[in-house]
């Protein structure tokens, strides 16, 4: 077959296959829940920042990728705890979970501001989260150097693929790096918040919220570096700062850390735990299953919440699989399969 035609058949099958498999599992999955046993496993969820209203999102002060409306949180709880999952904290793990139930964990990283929208909806249903924020940010007053990206860039008109590109690009730097860009192309007001929206907690804000037995600060790094730039002496110093922030705002030194964009190495595993931390938080989208081995850190998987239908949604976290990663997992297998036989046919000849 010419190559450009397999190229081309190969883009149309990734542009629609994985939207077939989701169509497909909107009406498959609520079936194979009906029969499906889901005790003994733990679902985390990742949040950052929450909306008011769809006006307020229009606003374009954060970049909305990650954000869900306040609502919509909301219907997540509701999803889950309509299914029977208990929603814990990290301090339930270690007192010992029974293998009778199914489980939920909600985590927010960063360190918004606009969380306080979920620490209320956590107060009505009395449910535990954890947040994880990245210090410097909180000290500083600083806005989120991805946000100023896409709220400047939007405001020049800027195309949103262009945006992305330059966001993942920043993603490759080390943050000294990330600020000179930022002071070079926008200068330093770029800096300040816009208004509640994008802003960070505050000081004071994360003090008395420490106080509610709902809530408990994370590690995010004080710098939300991205640890597998960084060197071990590095990547402890990290760690280090921020602990001693969050302690000396909560009384409390953090047992939990999320690697800022869930990348990390093994240097990244060596310095978590030789910090402390009991559980260290990725962005692997996939489900726990107890029980978990708890003498040394625990490292949890965590699925990345998308705003739209939560049903849609949660039926696919609940059965460990999502549209595109079957999709691409089962295209590389079948590459993979096929080079095989290839060369097997060649050695053969
Ligand atoms: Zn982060």
């Amino acid at each position: 077959m010419d190559q450009a035609f397999q190229l081309m058949l190969r883009d149309v099958f990734d542009n629609n296959i994985p939207g077939l498999i989701e169509k497909l599992g909107f009406f498959i999955n609520p079936l194979i829940l009906k029969f499906r046993k889901e005790n003994g496993r733990l679902l985390v969820f990742t949040f950052h920042g929450l909306f008011e209203s769809e006006k307020q999102k229009a606003l374009n002060h954060i970049d909305p990728q990650n954000n869900m409306l306040a609502c919509q949180f909301e219907e997540l709880i509701d999803y889950f705890l309509n299914h029977k999952y208990k929603f814990i904290s990290p301090e339930d793990i270690t007192g010992g979970l029974n293998k009778e139930q199914p489980y939920a964990m909600i985590t927010f990283d960063d360190g918004y501001f606009n969380n306080y929208l979920a620490i209320d909806i956590l107060r009505k249903y009395q449910i535990p989260s954890v947040f994880f924020i990245s210090t410097k940010f909180i000290v500083e007053n600083r806005s989120y150097w991805w946000d100023i990206i896409y709220k400047y860039r939007m405001k020049q008109g800027k195309n949103i693929n262009t945006i992305r590109n330059e966001q993942e690009y920043l993603k490759g730097l080390k943050f000294r790096l990330i600020e000179n860009y930022i002071l070079k192309n926008f200068a330093i007001e770029a800096f300040k918040p816009w208004s509640d929206i994008d802003r960070p907690f505050n000081e004071n804000e994360v003090k008395s919220n420490s106080k509610s037995p709902l809530v408990s600060f994370g590690n995010h790094t004080h710098n939300h570096a991205i640890l597998t730039k960084y060197t071990k002496e590095e990547i402890i110093e990290e760690f280090r700062i921020s602990n001693k922030i969050i302690f000396d705002l909560t009384g409390t030194l953090p047992i939990t850390t999320a690697f800022p964009n869930g990348n990390f190495n093994d240097h990244v595993l060596e310095a978590t735990e030789e910090e402390g931390f009991r559980f260290a938080f990725t962005t692997k989208q996939k489900v726990n299953f107890l029980p978990f081995v708890q003498e040394n850190l625990v490292c949890l998987n965590r699925f990345m919440t998308k705003p739209g239908n939560i049903s849609r949604f949660g039926s696919f976290c609940r059965l460990d699989y999502f549209p595109d990663g079957l999709y691409f997992g089962m295209r590389n297998q079948m590459a993979y399969l096929m080079n095989r036989s290839s060369s097997k046919a060649k050695i053969q000849q």
